[in-house]
Formats: C-alpha cells, sequence, structure tokens
C-alpha cells in the first residue's frame, strides 16, 4: 500500500477513505494523525469519519500497536527513579459495585510494589474510582505528574486521575467516540486503555475484563477477544500481563454507589472478612429514616458465604507477585497476598496514602463511622423463602445512577451518599422478610420508586443455583 502523510485536510481524506476500503495504515500515517488531532489541526468531523471507519474495518495487531505508542507519547509520561520495587497496576474493564482499587493499591504498596494507579471516573451503569474517592473529605484526585511520583516513591501508593498533560489523544478520541457509537471497537478499546497503562512505565500489569449483563463485553468470548488483544501488545511493549475473565451479572461486593463503597473497601482492609453487618429488624416495607435507624452490630450479623471482593483484591496481588517473579508458586502468593491483607497493615497505608493525598483523616473517621449519610434508608425485604438464584447488576446499575449515584451525561453532578448496601448475593438463603438490599436515597419518593425497580433486579428459587465461579479464566499465566 502506498504510504499517505495527513499533514492536511485532503491528505488525511485519503488516509480515511483508504481505511474504509479495508486498507493497512502505516505506523507514519497513525502517529501523523494522532499527533495532528491532539494539536486540534484535523476536525472532529473528520476523525469521527475514521473512527467509524475503524470500527467497521478494524486495525491489525501492528496498527493498534502504532496506535496505542501514538497516544501514549502524545503527552507527559510517568518517570520514576530506578528502584527495586516493582511498578505495578491493575485495570478493570468496569462494572456495579466494583471497588477492587481501593483495598488493592495499600495492599500492594504493602507488598512491596509501587502503585501509580491512574483511574477513571463513571459513565452510566459503570462506577469510577475517581467518584468514590470523591466521597472522602479533603481528598484530592488531581495532581501534578511530580506529586504522583513523590507520593508512589514515599508511600508506595497513589490513586488518582490522569494529568492534564498524560494521554491527551485519549481524552479527546475518547470524547468523540462516546458521542459517535464508536466506542465498542476492540483495537480502539485496545489502544485507549494501554496508551494509558504504558504511560505509567510499568513493570507488571494485572487486567480484569469484565463479562456480562453489566459488563462492557457481554459474553465471555468478546472478553476474551479483549484480554487477549491486551495481553498480547501489553507484553510486545515490555509489560508483563495478565488478565482475568471475571463474572458480572451481579454487583461485586455488596454495596454499589460512591461513599457506601469506600466504606466496604475500608472494611475489606479492616479483616471484617466473614461477616457483614445488617439493619435490624423493621415490619416488612417500612421505609427507615436518620431519626429511627440505628445498627444493631451484636444481633445485625449474618455469615456471608462468599466474600468476592476480598477474593477478587487477592486474586490481582497473588498474579502481580508471581508476575514480577517475588513469588514463583501460586500457593504461597496467595498465601503471602492474605497473611499481608490480613496484618492490617495495608490499613494503614490506606490512612498513610489519603492523607498524602490531601484527606482529612478525622472527618474521614467520623464519617466511616455512620451507618449511612443519605437522608433517608429504606429496606427491602423478600416476601418469601428461597435460595437467591438471580441479582441484577445491571439493574441496581441503572438504580445507582438514577439515584444520582452515577452520571447520565459527562456534566453530570454525582450525589456521593446515595447507593444501596446489605445486598443478597447469589446463592444465598433468604426467609420471609429477610433484607435483600438497602437503598440509600435523597428522600422518601425517590427512594420509594427505587425500591419498586429494584423488586424486579432479585430472583428467588426453591434449590439452590450451583455456584458461579467469580473468575473463570486466566489469560497469560
Ligand atoms: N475504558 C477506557 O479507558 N477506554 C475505552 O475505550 C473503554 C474503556
Amino acid at each position: 500500500m502506498v504510504s499517505v502523510a495527513c499533514g492536511d485536510e485532503m491528505n488525511f481524506l485519503s488516509v480515511i477513505e483508504s481505511k474504509r476500503e479495508g486498507g493497512i495504515l502505516s505506523p507514519q500515517q497513525i502517529e501523523s494523525f494522532v499527533h495532528e488531532f491532539t494539536a486540534g489541526k484535523i476536525s472532529d468531523y473528520q476523525m469521527a469519519a475514521m473512527l467509524m471507519a475503524i470500527y467497521f474495518r478494524g486495525l491489525n495487531a501492528q496498527e493498534t500497536r502504532a496506535l496505542t505508542l501514538a497516544m501514549r507519547d502524545s503527552g507527559d509520561t510517568l518517570k520514576f527513579p530506578k528502584n527495586k520495587r516493582p511498578l505495578v497496576d491493575k485495570h478493570s474493564t468496569g462494572g456495579v459495585g466494583d471497588k477492587v482499587s481501593l483495598p488493592l493499591a495499600p495492599l500492594l504498596a504493602c507488598l512491596g510494589f509501587r502503585v501509580p494507579m491512574i483511574s477513571g471516573r463513571s459513565l452510566g451503569i459503570t462506577g469510577g474510582t475517581l467518584d468514590k474517592l470523591d466521597a472522602i473529605p479533603g481528598f484530592n484526585t488531581t495532581l501534578p505528574t511530580e506529586t504522583i511520583i513523590a507520593i508512589v516513591q514515599k508511600v508506595g501508593c497513589v490513586i488518582c486521575g490522569q494529568t492534564e498533560r498524560m494521554v491527551p489523544a485519549d481524552k479527546k478520541l475518547y470524547a468523540l467516540r462516546d458521542v459517535t457509537g464508536t466506542v465498542p471497537s476492540i483495537p480502539l478499546i485496545v489502544s485507549s486503555i494501554l496508551s494509558k497503562k504504558l504511560a505509567e512505565n510499568l513493570d507488571a500489569l494485572v487486567l480484569d475484563v469484565k463479562f456480562g449483563a453489566a459488563a462492557f463485553m457481554r459474553t465471555r468470548a468478546d472478553a476474551r477477544k479483549l484480554a487477549l488483544a491486551m495481553v498480547s501488545l501489553g507484553r510486545e511493549c515490555g509489560v508483563n500481563m495478565r488478565a482475568m475473565l471475571t463474572e458480572m451479572n451481579s454487583p461485586l461486593g455488596r454495596s454499589a454507589g460512591n461513599w457506601l463503597e469506600v466504606k466496604e473497601a475500608v472494611e475489606c482492609l479492616d479483616r471484617r472478612t466473614g461477616f457483614q453487618p445488617v439493619a435490624p429488624k423493621h415490619s416488612e416495607g417500612e421505609p427507615v429514616s436518620i431519626s429511627n435507624f440505628t445498627t444493631n452490630m451484636e444481633t445485625g450479623r449474618m455469615p456471608v458465604l462468599r466474600n468476592d471482593l476480598r477474593e477478587l483484591v487477592l486474586a490481582c496481588a497473588t498474579h502481580l507477585l508471581l508476575q514480577t517473579g517475588k513469588e514463583k508458586s501460586l500457593k504461597t502468593a496467595r498465601e503471602i497476598a492474605e497473611r499481608c491483607l490480613d496484618s492490617g497493615a495495608p490499613r494503614a497505608k490506606w490512612d498513610e496514602m489519603i492523607v498524602a493525598q490531601g484527606a482529612d483523616l478525622k472527618a474521614f473517621n467520623q464519617k466511616l463511622a455512620l451507618d449511612h449519610t443519605a437522608p433517608m434508608v429504606v429496606e427491602m425485604k423478600s416476601t418469601k423463602a428461597g435460595y437467591i438464584s438471580h441479582c441484577d447488576a445491571r439493574l441496581i446499575g441503572e438504580v445507582v445512577r438514577d439515584l444520582g449515584g452515577g452520571r447520565l451525561t459527562k456534566e453530570s453532578v454525582i450525589n456521593y451518599d446515595v447507593g444501596v448496601d446489605a445486598l443478597r448475593k447469589p446463592g444465598e438463603r433468604v426467609n420471609r422478610g429477610s433484607i435483600l438490599v438497602r437503598i440509600h436515597a435523597v428522600d422518601r419518593k425517590q427512594a420509594a420508586e427505587a425500591s419498586e425497580r429494584l423488586k424486579k433486579a432479585f430472583e428467588l428459587s426453591v434449590k439452590s443455583p450451583g455456584a458461579v465461579p467469580l473468575i473463570a479464566e486466566v489469560i497469560g499465566s
């Protein structure tokens, strides 16, 4: 194919036409249009046409690599001093209730890693790590490059947003993809995710690629395709990569909503692993307002069948220990990760990290001690006994978003206090009158509407449904 540079509109038009006809673009063409689009020299309408051509025609491995590297190099990258602590991170394709990054970052720091965790915001039903952290009084997610590096070197971990100067090409391209129906394209997703992760200059990255009703990838086969493409490109670029394919038909953990998820993440670090606090008994359907709600921690506890949040946090840490050669066997790596999590050191590291990022620890602890911060809490109870056979993550994500916990558009203002907690999960037995979920809302009317919608989120069966593995497959081990 004849190489066409794209220094002006007409030349870029021929590059678009070439991709439209299924041509293969050269690395120079790709570098050139990424550079010029980032500099504002290519219009949105022309780039939108290119994105649509890529959506339909795809990119081969070399084109995807060229696009990823050009995007990575569109701005600053993090340059860390040489140090024997490996630089690692985790990326999740996102889901409902996914708060793994919060306990994972301090756990990894305590395991001897450096963790520059550059995270994103929520859109639609998918929660965003930065929005959860914004619920912490004083916490600052907008840090300049030098501060990110300094905190990682000193504390061992940081969780913050991309700086203005990091991967600006992705910011512009993603915004355009979002409004042109070109988000669900594997090469575009791969280049978007990996350009940001490569800008962190990592030694190892573990991916959590979710599949299911509330995931970006609905089927396991599509999730596998995406995971394979990312693992292979990441490795070519010098990063030790692994991917887990994890199920996202029911929410991860027992809460969804920004502050409620921070609370659950801290509980995960606090070693309260075998039990889940549940609200005291009230008559069926009775709304519970702040004035008459107190949690009885003695009687309000029930055993948990599976702590999927803890399992996933430990799985990420276990794989990174193996990927970086710190440990040789899966069994030992898992034992070391578990012992570290249970030692309480990651809980102390969490406090150190949030203070380094500006949090007011006293205000945070006071907030943590509250059962809830939303004005209204309503319990939804089961009308019959049985086993939970389905807990619909998509519907729950939509309800949390509509309570104000997520964004319908990039401009939406988030309410950090609303959401759901005390969720009962597939496989668990409930009695008539057992709490299925608590709804945290701004007022009684909103809570009642959410409660009505959430009736459809739970299905019960007489027999126990078979266990669904949380991690369906590991790619690249
Ligand atoms: N997350 C990203 O950062 N980019 C995508 O394209 C999709 C998910």
